[in-house]
């Protein structure tokens, strides 16, 4: 059974996308099976995984309104070493739609759980919202990976994304909890980061992963190249740091 991971932070611009198509290039290089689900209209993660959003037939869109399967949607991400269910959009509509129809939370659950077993993580890039399709997310998951930046208002902003997950373990989904903060495009001669990042540790101590992903130019560049970074350039920094967090992510879920 795959355990099923949300990155997640209702900022935007925070490292989402590129932490998940990183992360999910990273655990395929350590032998990892992974499924990356694209939960963002702007299907940034589609791309950067070399998928292009324009032709696909099917994304987590229908799978969402039951219109076809994980199975069916799904794509290859070849050069990268993972499965890719895109998103587009309509997925925009989706938010409407989900609305007026059952078990609208838990649609995203039900189709993962058909395709569990053929994967060691599923990971899910989510829009920077706590809308209905993170709220999917939430659902779906066993965990939450919370990807920020160490600057003045980083913490401030985590307080709602904590207490929307608490909610969700206390009525949706008893899984639920946040696996960790990872902090991203860390930049250690700004002395105003390492205070943040010394806060964050006393404040959420064993919450907060080991691996700092630094500020590095070939993430940056790499989704422009329809590649995760891991994959464009396996020696940048970024790309390092990138597989020493999966193989940390692989130690965590040992100990789940
Ligand atoms: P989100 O999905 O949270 O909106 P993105 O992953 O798209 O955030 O990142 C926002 C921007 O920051 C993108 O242009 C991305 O290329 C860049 N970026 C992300 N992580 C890094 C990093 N570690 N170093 C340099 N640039 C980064
Ligand atoms: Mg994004």
């Amino acid at each position: 059974m795959a355990k099923v991971f949300c990155i997640a932070n209702q900022k935007g611009g925070v490292g989402k996308t590129t932490t998940t198509v990183n992360l999910a290039a990273g655990l395929a290089k350590v032998g990892q099976r992974v499924l990356m689900i694209d939960l963002d209209p702007q299907g940034n993660a589609t791309m950067g995984s070399g998928v292009d959003k324009r032709t696909l037939k099917l994304t987590v869109y229908d799978v969402l309104l039951e219109a076809a399967t994980i199975a069916e949607a799904r794509v290859s991400a070849d050069k990268c070493g993972y499965d890719v269910l895109g998103s587009s959009r309509e997925l925009t509509g989706a938010e409407v739609e989900l609305v007026a129809v059952e078990r609208r939370e838990t649609r995203l659950k039900q189709a993962i759980a058909a395709v569990s077993q053929e994967y060691d993580f599923v990971l899910i890039d989510c829009p920077p919202s706590l809308s209905m399709l993170t709220l999917n997310g939430l659902c779906a998951a066993n965990g939450v990976v919370v990807p920020m930046q160490c600057e003045y208002f980083a913490l401030e902003g985590l307080t709602d994304l904590v207490n929307t997950i608490k909610q969700v373990h206390a009525n949706l989904n008893r899984d639920l909890q946040i696996i960790g903060l990872l902090r991203v495009m860390f930049d250690p001669r700004i002395t105003l980061q390492q205070q943040v990042s010394e806060q964050l540790k006393n404040h959420f101590a064993d919450k907060v992963f080991n691996t700092v992903i630094p500020r590095n130019v070939r993430l940056a560049e790499a989704p422009s190249y329809g590649l995760p970074g891991v994959v464009f350039d396996a020696s940048a920094r970024g790309s390092v740091a990138y597989v020493a967090f999966a193989e940390e992510m692989v130690q965590r879920i040992t100990s789940m």
